[in-house]
């Protein structure tokens, strides 16, 4: 089959997700027949390095061995059951797991099978948790100027990105929201950590304004990925969790995006040394394989649900695929490489080869910065440098990144006019290196007139 004939197939009975279908009118859809570690490769032998993870999901390469092998045994075993009255190996095994490894205090774990729904009961558990307290004026949530928590209703009334939000406002529903400690608007001068902690003030006057009204504060920890990659200091996690303490409220952390080592810690909440009441996973979880995640919790929140039937305390929320096998064994393979390879060692390597890289791209006359949190590493295009004035987003500078990256055989999705890199942890420091050389000829390209 030819790549000409898939296209075809695929656009007279598809709508792809987060596109503007009338766009494939002049740019090409990319079929993918396989895939191999970063590299993805379509119908007609034309090769990409996956410098994305495939929408950051992607870990340790894709078709890897160690992977397919647990999935192929549970596959033999038990593809999936019902986990209402019901358990299985998996599970149990994976929640062991991730008792163990996510911040101490957090000791259960409630299974769906993608981020939002993951953010969806966070909230909703953070609500009831309170309600079942006999807190039931406690009804809001805050959250961050920039941040992103997933599509549906719930997960998209938290989150504060225009473009995916602004249409739905009137289905959603109504939150607080608190200035981003990200460093992108710090002074010349200014640190992160001064900048971050600066930014915090905004939080501290809505918790003591509204705290009785207020069930939980929900965070990215460390990068606003999909708020185009801004970052900010440790600090505000640490001053964050503090607060939350003293006003009772609880911490949400998404780290949906940033958990799984892409930090440079397994978990994001480590650079502060916190542990937040609810942490949200999912992507990276299963190593990019399948559709799973969780929301970890305290035994303090469990408890408060834990009581005779009749006192209509429990949490009656379910979906159909909750702790899949396969998924399970997927992560739990995952988990395996994690604890049998210096992963997060080497991460630091590739971390610095990205940095190294990237370096003269701050010297280019359209960007503005150049920020880096370990595996993520973002290079902001603008119009005017030194006023870091933006291009009109009509001009959709960042498409001719993406095209011309295409062209040149690598998959980068720049977020607007930000390129970054998030690749898969089997990345050569070699293919780094391809890939910052042809996305600093895309940036060239793109910013030229
Ligand atoms: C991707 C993402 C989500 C949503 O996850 P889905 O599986 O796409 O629903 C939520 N929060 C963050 C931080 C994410 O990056």
């Amino acid at each position: 089959m030819k790549n000409s004939e898939l296209i075809a197939r695929d656009l007279s009975v598809l709508w792809h997700p987060c596109t503007q279908m009338k766009d494939h009118e002049f740019l090409p859809l990319i079929p993918i027949r396989r895939a191999e570690g970063v590299w993805l490769e379509d119908f007609e032998g034309r090769r990409y390095i996956d410098a994305i993870s495939s929408w950051w999901v992607n870990l340790f390469g894709h078709a890897n061995p160690r992977i397919n092998a647990a999935i192929r045994e549970q596959l033999g075993e038990l593809e999936h059951t019902i986990l209402a009255g019901f358990s299985h190996e998996p599970v149990v095994a994976l929640s062991e797991r991730l008792v163990a490894l996510t911040p101490k205090g957090l000791s259960r774990c409630f299974y769906a099978d993608n981020g939002s729904s993951a953010v969806e009961i966070a909230l909703k558990m953070s609500f009831h948790y309170w309600r079942n307290s006999g807190k039931s004026k406690k009804t809001k949530f805050i959250s961050l100027e920039n941040s992103y928590h997933g599509e549906t209703l719930g997960a998209l009334a938290v989150g504060n990105i225009p473009l995916y939000k602004e249409t739905y406002g009137p289905l959603l529903m109504e939150t607080i929201t608190a200035t981003s400690p990200d460093c992108f608007f710090r002074e010349q001068g200014e640190s992160w950590a001064e900048y971050s902690r600066r930014s915090f003030k905004s939080m501290k006057t809505l918790l003591d304004q509204h705290a009785d009204d207020v069930c939980a504060v929900i965070i990215e920890p460390l990068v606003q990925c999909a708020g185009k990659m801004r970052m900010y200091d440790p600090v505000y996690l640490t001053l964050l969790r503090e607060a939350c303490d003293r006003h009772h409220v609880h911490l949400i952390a998404d780290e949906i995006a940033v958990g799984f080592g892409r930090t440079g810690t397994l978990f994001a909440c480590e650079h502060a040394g916190i542990t937040p009441d609810f942490m949200c996973l999912s992507k990276g979880l299963t190593g990019g394989y399948l559709p799973l995640s969780v929301t970890l919790t305290t035994d303090a929140v469990y408890e408060a649900f834990y009581d005779d039937f009749e006192r209509s305390t429990a949490f009656l929320h379910s979906h159909s695929y909750t702790g899949n096998p396969l998924g399970c064994r997927a992560a739990l393979a995952t988990l395996d490489i994690f604890e049998q390879e210096p992963v997060l060692e080497n991460n630091l390597q590739l971390a610095k080869a990205m940095r190294d890289a990237t370096a003269r791209f701050e010297d280019h006359p359209h960007v503005a910065e150049v920020r880096q949190h370990g595996m993520i590493l973002a290079i902001e295009m603008v119009e005017n440098k030194p006023a870091r004035l933006a291009y009109p987003w009509q001009e959709r500078r960042g498409l001719r990144v993406y095209q011309y990256a295409l062209e040149k055989g690598v998959l980068l999705r720049p977020l607007g006019d930000v390129i970054y890199l998030m690749p898969p942890y089997v990345i050569t420091p070699e293919e780094i290196r391809t890939i910052a050389a042809i996305a600093y000829e895309g940036i060239d390209i793109a910013t030229r007139q």
